[in-house]
């Protein structure tokens, strides 16, 4: 049986949400800066000002989404009136990753509550204080049998999957996304699945270096490079690849200072087994600018590598930390051959001021979406909708289109009786001619 909540409910819910979020909002600061030394600055940006404007967005817009939308009818059908009724479709899990456990958490949650569904979220275990204060904001604001936050790592969330759901909305990586399509396929789940995968960052001759160095070191070590949509390496025309990099290491000396480790602008790797996978990846390579890290603080400092082989372990995994490498090109067919290694990425960068080479590259390459002559931005327009294509992801939201994605698009066909063509119903002697040549004049 399907927990319907009528419109004003769900506005109202989403009302307390915003009233609570907004209270708490120094906590959620606190907590994230806790856990592995968010700024405050970053905290704001990225999560907590983007949930209140998603919300404010989903409450002002909720009525004119909820409604039955009237779509144009088909002359086959004449007489009639068509629309699209979306309701809600139940019951929804939401198992969400610990690099934007605020943002991630609530995002889909304030679409599945605003499309009337009944809500389980699961934050993840590896930002108790984040996950904590989520709990407390799920807690002060619904009803039980309406949204719940249930906290716990991996058992809890194969404890979850292991039941029946309507929809299951996850955020995490490949690996984990695959387990959780197969626990959606023994019941039929449609699911949304957010993933991640090697984001290209071209640079081409044309591209305004300056900027672009500017651009790649903000979208590469925000968040201290932990980012799903961070650019994981760089493609750079051999010619221009010196001044880039001279211009990176600028960069990154004027945001974070000659020693990284002392700004309060930059965050630490999330915990020891991501920090050892950092150093790993730094294994035999040429390290240009970094490199530097320390197990006090899972720190590792924003690191330039020049040249990594294309077999070595940073060049074959997500890196989704501070390490950046830098392969330069001399043909497309070079971009060609690095790029079509991988799976689909989330994300594609391309920095260039020559129209041709641009629209030709967006055409050439299968990805979730990007920008060009910027990193990262793309995912700060609600009208665009966020998600990966192939390995990298299934579906997409922000804005409207997350309203859309908790809702079921009911087709309505509403019939009048004004007039009934009977070349439909049988007997069909003699009416074939008739229906071959309505076909013909309406499709
Ligand atoms: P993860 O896949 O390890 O964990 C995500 C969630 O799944 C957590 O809540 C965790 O408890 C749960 N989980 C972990 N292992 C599980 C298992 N075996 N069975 C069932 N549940 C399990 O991901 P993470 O380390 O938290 O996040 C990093 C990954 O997420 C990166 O690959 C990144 O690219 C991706 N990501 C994608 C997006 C996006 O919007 N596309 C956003 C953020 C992160």
């Amino acid at each position: 049986m399907i927990f319907k909540t009528d419109l004003n409910y769900r506005k109202q819910s989403l009302l307390k949400l915003l009233l609570t979020v907004e209270n708490k909002e120094a906590e959620i600061i606190q907590a994230l800066h806790d856990d592995f030394k968010k700024p405050a600055f970053e905290a704001v940006a990225t999560e907590t000002s983007f949930i209140v404007s998603e919300l404010k967005y989903t409450i002002k817009n909720l009525n004119l989404w909820a409604k039955p939308q009237r779509v144009l009818p088909s002359f086959l059908n004449f007489p009639s009136a068509d629309y699209l009724y979306p309701e809600p479709y139940g019951k929804i899990l939401i198992i969400a990753p610990w690099n934007y456990p605020y943002q991630l958490v609530f995002a889909p949650l304030i679409a599945a509550v605003a499309a009337g569904n009944q809500v389980v979220v699961k934050p993840s275990e590896l930002t108790p204080n984040t996950s904590k204060v989520i709990a407390e904001i799920i807690q002060a604001t619904f009803e039980e049998n309406h949204v719940q936050c249930v906290l716990g790592g991996i058992d809890v969330s194969q404890n979850l999957l292991s039941q029946r759901w309507d929809y299951i909305f996850f955020t995490g990586s490949v690996t984990v996304g695959k387990i959780v399509a197969k626990a959606a396929a023994v019941h039929l789940t449609p699911v949304t699945l957010e993933l991640g995968g090697k984001n290209p960052c071209i640079v081409e001759a044309t591209a305004n270096l300056k900027l672009a160095a500017k651009r790649i070191v903000w979208g590469k070590f925000l968040n201290a490079g932990q980012t799903c949509i961070a650019p994981d390496y760089l493609l750079v025309d051999q010619n221009i690849k010196p001044k880039l990099i001279e211009y990176l290491k600028e960069e990154i000396t004027l945001a974070y200072g000659e020693n990284p480790q002392k700004s309060p602008d930059y965050p630490r790797i999330i915990n020891e087994k991501n920090w050892r996978r950092q150093i790993s990846l730094l294994e035999n390579q040429v390290v240009l600018l970094g490199g530097k890290t320390s197990a006090d603080d899972f720190y590792v400092s924003p690191t330039l590598l020049d040249e990594p082989s294309l077999d070595s372990l940073v060049m074959q995994e997500e890196i989704f930390g501070p390490i950046l490498p830098i392969l330069g090109y001399k043909t497309e067919a070079d971009l060609e051959r690095i790029i079509t290694r991988y799976e689909k990425p989330l994300s594609l960068y391309l920095f260039s001021q020559n129209k041709k080479f641009v629209e030709k590259i967006l055409a050439q390459y299968s990805f979730g979406g990007g920008c060009v002559n910027d990193t990262l931005i793309h995912f700060a327009n609600k009208r665009l909708p966020f998600g990966g294509v192939g390995h990298s992801g299934i579906g997409a939201y922000h804005g409207k289109r997350s309203f859309e994605l908790f809702s079921h698009q009911k087709a309505i066909v509403k019939k009048a009786n004004w007039l009934d063509i009977t070349i439909r119903y049988a007997p069909y002697k003699g009416k074939l001619g008739t229906l071959k040549k309505l076909l013909k004049w309406f499709s």
